[in-house]
């Protein structure tokens, strides 16, 4: 059906209309709110105003959302301090309170999901429908690590041993823990940081993004409301290089959990690294990806083609999990291509506000004229299969890029991660499926991967060679649900762990034996 040009139908439309309407109604409610986010740290800071920055929203600059206060460096020093001080007595809290707080605040954000999600829209340009998934895995991630914490840390564990000995295995916080998180998931992603480290016993610094934190501060509002203490989780918004680098460089922090950028994971591992007289360093880093998706010839075209859509345009390609190289096999690559045309020609970019919208704003100017800058050259180079067609009345004060599609050689073409709406498509041979993978393979990245094909050896083989954290069998290869499809990649990707699976917290917790003679 996505073959069909039907100017005025909406084939592949990402959202789900009507049963909206309600929470729409409700958000417009938090539209026009003027917010002042500062630090909120264990003890009161002064207004700087040399450090007060106005937030606008992505779709439409001329907007307001606020402004945010930003932590100066020795604010964020003495915030270390506190959270030293606060480690002893929130270790020492009884897990069930710990998960407790964590389950009240689940229920909090519940009850300001029309806020959280005007924010999400205003400060980070989302769609509803990613709106709603962004808060749902807020909640999820809260439950989940409630459950396994109080599974996990609230007995010891009796080992055996001979007549007379007793044997335990305890398990208690590290210390001080960095939360460092990006703006594309500013509540999921920020929350699931937070939580997870203070559930296990730790105290936390949190950085949120720059561009989104409005929205981290209403979550630390709505977290402090459900009783976590003030000293235990801090928030620290400012930008990366100063407050980030205080809290990387401090030898008093145990460990950083950070979510961003690949090289910004590189400065944090040598930072860490090169302290004097600290800790050896955890640092639970999950990156960038250079995500493929490999088509076989037995595939459904259709099928492909909504699980591309999804894969690579929803949240405006800004997922860490999205499709940026899709690998075609010749016999089958002209027919996906002709119906994946069709079916970006339908799509709409616009305002996030409008139900109807499909692909919202990227985050900032900087993001738009970086892919900009790549769409360029690609077709330049001549390499263009399709574009969305992107209306000036839609995206005029906005910082908004077209859906597109280029043909390229091999993923080696692309020298780092393009995080927008920008779709790579790779045209592969059946003989060439083993130089295929080791491509794959040998760029480094291990996020995600997809595989559409019924050959259920051909899936399972493929499957079974790509070296990445998440793969996904004939359907899209975003949207990783909590305690269901534990998150995170390998290599460049990441250093392993995933957030929402039963072994995350491990990560955050030491492990203490005590042996008994008595
Ligand atoms: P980013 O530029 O790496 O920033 C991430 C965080 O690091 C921000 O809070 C940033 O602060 C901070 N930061 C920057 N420089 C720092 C420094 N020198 N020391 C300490 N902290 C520093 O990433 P982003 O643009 O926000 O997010 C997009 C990236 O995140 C993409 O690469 C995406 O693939 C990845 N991502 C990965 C996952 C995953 O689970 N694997 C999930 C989501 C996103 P500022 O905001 O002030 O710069």
């Amino acid at each position: 059906i996505y073959g069909e040009k039907r100017p005025n139908s909406r084939g592949v439309n990402l959202n789900i209309n009507s049963q909206y309407q309600p929470l729409m109604d409700a958000m417009a409610r938090h539209m026009d709110k003027q917010y002042e986010a500062r630090p909120l740290l264990a003890f009161d800071v002064a207004t700087d105003p040399a450090l007060v920055h106005e937030v606008t929203s992505p779709y439409d600059r001329r907007q307001k959302v606020g402004s945010v206060l930003w932590t100066s460096a020795d604010q964020a020093q003495k915030a270390v301090d506190a959270a030293w001080q606060a480690f002893p007595g929130w270790e020492a809290t009884p897990v069930s309170e710990r998960a407790d707080i964590l389950r009240r605040f689940a229920d909090l954000m519940e009850e300001n999901l029309a806020e959280l999600m005007a924010l999400c829209s205003r400060e980070g340009g989302k769609l509803l429908t990613d709106g709603v998934d962004e808060i749902r895995e807020a909640v999820d991630f809260c439950r989940y690590y409630a459950a396994r914490a109080e599974e996990l840390f609230a007995t010891p564990s009796e080992l055996p041993g001979p007549t007379g000995e007793s044997n335990r295995l305890y398990m208690g916080g590290r210390g001080v823990f960095a939360a460092i998180s990006p703006w594309n998931f500013p509540v999921a992603i920020f929350c699931g940081q937070v939580v997870a480290t203070a559930v296990a016993g730790n105290t936390v610094l949190a950085k949120p993004a720059e561009q989104t934190s409005i929205v981290a501060h209403r979550v630390i509002e709505l977290l402090q409301e459900a009783g976590m203490p003030r000293d235990v989780v801090q928030l620290l918004p400012g930008d990366g290089p100063t407050v980030g680098s205080v809290l990387t460089s401090d030898p008093r922090i145990t460990g950083v959990v950070f979510t961003g950028g690949t090289d910004t994971a590189h400065i944090i591992n040598r930072a860490l690294a090169t302290r004097e007289n600290a800790p050896l360093p955890i640092l639970v880093a999950e990156t960038g990806g250079m995500n493929a998706m490999i088509v076989d010839s037995t595939a459904l075209p259709e099928q492909v083609v909504a699980d591309v859509i999804h894969s690579s345009f929803q949240s405006a390609g800004q997922r860490c999990s999205a499709l940026r190289v899709l690998y075609l096999q010749d016999d089958v690559a002209d027919r996906v291509l002709e119906i994946l045309d069709g079916a970006m020609a339908e799509l709409h970019v616009g305002d996030p506000r409008d139900l109807g919208t499909d692909v919202g704003p990227v985050i900032d100017e900087d993001a738009r004229k970086s892919l900009q800058a790549h769409i360029e050259r690609l077709k330049g180079e001549g390499r263009l299969i399709s574009e969305t067609p992107m209306a000036a009345e839609h995206t005029a004060h906005g910082t908004f890029i077209a859906p597109s599609a280029f043909q390229i050689d091999s993923i080696d073409a692309l020298e780092r991660e393009q995080f927008g709406p920008v779709l790579h498509v790779v045209r592969w041979k059946s003989r060439d499926i083993d130089k295929v993978i080791d491509s794959i393979n040998a760029r480094g990245y291990g996020l995600t991967f997809g595989v559409h094909s019924r050959n259920e050896s051909f899936a399972d083989e493929v499957a079974r060679k790509v070296r990445v954290g998440n793969v996904y069998i004939n359907r899209n290869i975003i949207g990783a649900v909590v305690g269901v499809q534990p998150f995170g990649g390998q290599g460049l990707s990441g250093t392993g762990p995933k957030a929402g699976g039963p072994h995350y917290l491990l990560r955050f917790a030491t492990e203490k034996t005590v042996t008994n003679n008595t």
